[in-house]
């Protein structure tokens, strides 16, 4: 392909390192460059209009032209365009957004603390627990346990946590003191015959098993999303959070829930905790916050978590560990407009039940002889394709197929993802019916096409 010269496209290649893409393949392809959005579309710099079926990514539950969101971003640069948080200083929007969300909060909770990415607040999760090990007197209590093909982002620690090849290979990770238990994909994962129930079980068996071999007293904390995302859209079998919790309970180990793209709404409630009854002790918040028109993220902790970390950082001085731009206030405004609209419009049930119809209708294409299983709840969804259905086996090459079916989506003017082999949806919040019936059209032809192309 011949871009041409001083085109946006060639300036890119030009000019342009990519996250998450084949370097040396985009000196080829160059970019597709998106120019604007419209509720849940977005038009290419050649006028073709798409449906976002990611949300960006995992991101926006307001779509893509919410004009209140520039208002409050307007509004507040005007007023007070940047402050910071060190040393005791605040703003109105930082206080104002930290108390919305311990009130959101599916579990007492008593402080929030203000990042800016999904990776930094993981990062900075697994950086205060140190502290609060070292603050109990507990110096050999720093182990954290997540999961096999989890994802919790990509800086050294958060990518450590992160349970996908990919984010290791030639990185030199994970790092020490991070360890991985085994993911509840029953499609994948569930051995012959095996009910969800009787893999639920040997997962929580297999995590008493890593915890006793480590030494319970070393296990500190345990991450996970209540339904993983970028590792293929994988929904725990009913009872596994109740199995996994009774389990860190009795080893007194805290649980973090990794709600990055599920809260907010995605699963059809609030947080995906209430969906799953996860009872965390630390809650990761990014994404759908602000519907990612500002890099904005959180955690909150409740205070059992932030006690001794107070006590700590009183007896050292200070607590020293922020970031400059974190709970920056033009973040922090637009946040709290994102909620009060998903509040106002009732996102979240517009999520149960828009998204109770895209999972009914996904599930009538489990005939078609590419797909191997359909998963999901409310507006997050995988469609993991095979070859041979009988031996769950896709392509040779792991991804050409969920490759080549994610570019006919796109062909047919749908954005979706491919984790490998799953072709992954989740679209933003205000999806209707409607958009989901064009969803459905296009996904039938581009599966129809990616048959003749493999079969
Ligand atoms: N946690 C989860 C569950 C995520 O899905 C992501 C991003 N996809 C992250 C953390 C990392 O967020 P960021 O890309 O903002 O660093």
């Amino acid at each position: 392909m011949t871009l041409h010269p001083n085109s946006a496209e060639a300036r890119d290649v030009a000019y342009h390192l990519h996250g998450y893409t084949n370097a040396r393949a985009h000196q080829q392809t160059g970019p597709v460059v998106i120019e604007r959005g419209e509720g849940a579309y977005v038009y290419d710099s050649e006028g073709n209009r798409y449906f976002e079926g990611m949300a960006g990514l995992w991101s926006t539950a307001v779509g893509f032209s919410e004009r209140r969101l520039a208002q409050a971003a307007a509004r507040q640069m005007e007023k007070l365009p940047y402050y910071h948080s060190f040393g005791g200083r605040s703003h109105g929007p930082a206080i104002d957004l930290a108390e919305k969300l311990i009130e959101l909060a599916p579990v007492p909770m008593s402080k929030v603390f203000f990042t800016n990415s999904g990776s930094e607040a993981n990062d900075t999760v697994l950086k205060l627990l140190w502290y609060r090990s070292n603050a109990m007197g507990q110096p050999h209590r720093k182990k954290v346990i997540s999961r096999l093909r989890g994802y919790h982002g990509v800086t050294i620690a958060s990518a450590s946590m992160t349970g996908l090849p990919i984010n290791h290979a030639s990185f030199d990770l994970p790092i020490a003191n991070v360890l991985h238990t085994g993911c509840p994909h029953h499609y994948r994962e569930g051995l012959e015959g095996e009910s969800e129930e009787q893999f639920a079980t040997r997962l929580a068996d297999d995590l008493e098993a890593m915890i006793q071999a480590e030494g319970p007293e070393t296990v500190m904390a345990f991450i996970a999303e209540p339904v993983m995302g970028a590792g293929g859209v994988v929904v725990p079998p009913a009872t596994y959070w109740d199995k996994i919790q009774q389990v860190l309970n009795r080893h007194d180990i805290l649980l973090i829930a990794d709600e990055v793209i599920c809260g907010f709404g995605r699963t059809g409630q609030m947080f995906g905790s209430q969906t799953y009854g996860m009872k965390p002790d630390i809650l990761v918040m990014s994404k759908q916050l602000t519907s990612t028109y500002f890099p904005l993220s959180a955690f909150m902790i409740n205070a059992r978590v932030f006690e001794p970390i107070a006590d700590e950082s009183n007896r050292i001085g200070v607590l020293g560990h922020g970031f400059t731009g974190a709970g920056h206030p033009v973040g922090a405004a637009i946040a709290l407009e994102n909620l009060a609209i998903i509040q106002e419009r009732d996102l979240v049930a517009n999520s149960a039940e828009v998204g109770g119809y895209l999972q009914a209708e996904l599930r009538t294409l489990a005939d078609h002889p590419l797909v191997g299983e359909v998963r999901g709840v409310a507006l997050i969804a995988g469609i993991e394709l095979v070859l041979d259905k009988a031996a769950k086996t896709a392509a040779e090459t792991p991804g050409k197929l969920g490759g080549y079916a994610a570019a006919r989506l796109f062909e047919h003017g749908v954005i979706s993802r491919a984790a490998v082999d799953t072709i992954t949806l989740c679209p933003p919040l205000i999806v209707t019916r409607s958009d989901i019936d064009g969803l459905l059209v296009a996904l039938r032809k581009s599966l129809d096409e990616t048959l003749v192309e493999f079969g």
